[in-house]
């Protein structure tokens, strides 16, 4: 059972795989990390002309690219109005505004097979009668918190509506969006790898030593100009001077069997963002949360599901399903956290540009950050406020 549900998808099942690097090579760029930021380093660099090769020490999104809710929310892992609060406005707004785009860019070129644009809702609490005083209260802090993120998206001209349902009450955001992320990741590295795209790039390459212009693996070392470290969970132990901005936790998630068909309309997430879920067009829920209620344990570099965390999730899936569910997969994978909230983006050594640390949500900030690192390693560009170098 501790599989990764997003696997069954027989897109993903039947992922053709990607050579292992054998041989010394030579580009522009090396990118290390397949995930959705690294392959849109990927995307960015072909996108200059330049020659990219890519490595990742499994499949492609391995990681948390691959195992996450497949929400594509726009903007800060915090909320906007909290983001605005703590990094001014400006920088919150522009990468609302990036991450929009992201969402926009990424239906372009996967298709609405891939990315479904049917907004997402975020309501007070859980669905379902609070079970305990203490989410009744809690639930009336999180409504006029929500108040406050609908004021801040009203003044700024960003579509937002009240919602009162079936499951809650809360916002919904029209332009939000739901994926499948081993899906996203695979069509975008067959669209890079393919001839006439001419990155390469490779599974089942570890790196085990990232140098000024030198990238090894236990098959062959790559040279490059320039080197982009696209790693969001562990980062800190791939590149140990970033300890202490990054911090790697564990995030766990299960799928169940399918429940009433069109229970959830679009990624809901409630009681302040902890947990989550997603149901695809076969009626099974994609649920995720309780970190909050494990913090101290799940920080932790270790990618293993564990019994506590899954009992919880298990019953906030019964929640979202109005109903008991039955588990068919569980699994958990590692993501970067940092104290303020804003990404990193930073060169770590000469030469070697580093992004990672989306506190949870580098579905878009991810790949945003990744173009940052980009531009900052090709020409020097310092990375928008809203990232920290
Ligand atoms: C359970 C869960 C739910 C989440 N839900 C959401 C969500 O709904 N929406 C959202 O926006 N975000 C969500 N996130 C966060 C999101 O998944 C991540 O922030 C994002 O996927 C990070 O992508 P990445 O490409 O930057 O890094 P990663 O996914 O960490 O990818 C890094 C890649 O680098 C590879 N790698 C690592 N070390 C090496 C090495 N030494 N050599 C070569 N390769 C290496 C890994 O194999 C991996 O494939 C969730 C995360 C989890 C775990």
């Amino acid at each position: 059972m501790t599989e990764v549900g997003w696997d069954a998808d027989p897109d993903v099942a039947g992922w053709r795989g990607l050579a292992r690097l054998g041989e010394d090579l030579r580009a522009d760029v090396c990118v290390v990390g397949l995930g959705g930021s690294g392959l849109a380093a990927i995307g960015e660099v072909l996108r200059r002309g330049l020659s990219v090769i890519g490595v990742d020490a499994g499949r492609v999104a391995a990681g948390a690219a691959g195992r996450n809710g497949g929400f594509l929310l726009a903007g800060p892992a915090t909320g906007i109005h909290r983001a605005a609060a703590r990094w001014g406005p400006d920088a919150a707004l522009e990468l609302y505004h990036q991450t929009l785009a992201e969402i926009t860019d990424l239906a372009g070129l996967l298709g609405p097979e891939v990315v479904r644009r049917v907004g997402s809702l975020r309501i007070a609490g859980l669905p379902g009668e609070p079970v305990a005083e203490s989410e009744a209260a809690d639930r009336e802090a999180e409504l006029a918190d929500c108040d406050q993120q609908y004021d801040f998206l009203r003044e700024h001209g960003i579509e937002v509506r009240r919602y009162d349902g079936e499951l809650g009450t809360g916002l919904f955001l029209p332009e939000d969006a739901a994926m499948n992320p081993a899906r996203r990741a695979l069509g975008l590295a067959t669209r890079y790898s393919s001839e006439s795209s001419g990155a390469r790039l490779f599974e089942n390459s570890p790196v085990t030593a990232i140098g000024t212009g030198r990238v090894r693996t236990p098959g062959g070392v790559v040279s490059a100009g320039l080197v982009v470290v696209a790693v969001d969970g562990r980062l800190e132990v791939l590149l140990p001077e970033l300890t202490g901005r990054v911090r790697t936790a564990r995030l766990q998630m299960l799928a169940t069997e399918p429940v009433r068909a069109g229970r959830l309309p679009c990624p809901v997430y409630g009681r302040w963002g902890y947990d989550y879920a997603q149901q695809d067009q076969a009626g099974r829920l994609f649920v995720g949360g309780g970190r909050d209620r494990f913090a101290e344990q799940e920080w932790t570099p270790h990618a293993d599901p564990t019994e506590g965390v899954q009992a919880w999730i298990e019953q906030v899936a019964a929640r979202f399903a109005g109903g008991p569910v039955r588990v068919s997969h569980r699994w958990a994978a590692s993501v970067g956290f940092t104290e303020d909230g804003r990404a990193v983006v930073t060169e770590a050594r000469p030469g070697v540009i580093a992004c990672g640390g989306y506190s949870g949500t580098g579905n878009l900030v991810g790949p945003v950050a990744a173009r940052a690192a980009v531009a900052l390693g090709l020409d020097g560009t310092a990375p928008a406020a809203c990232f920290s170098s």
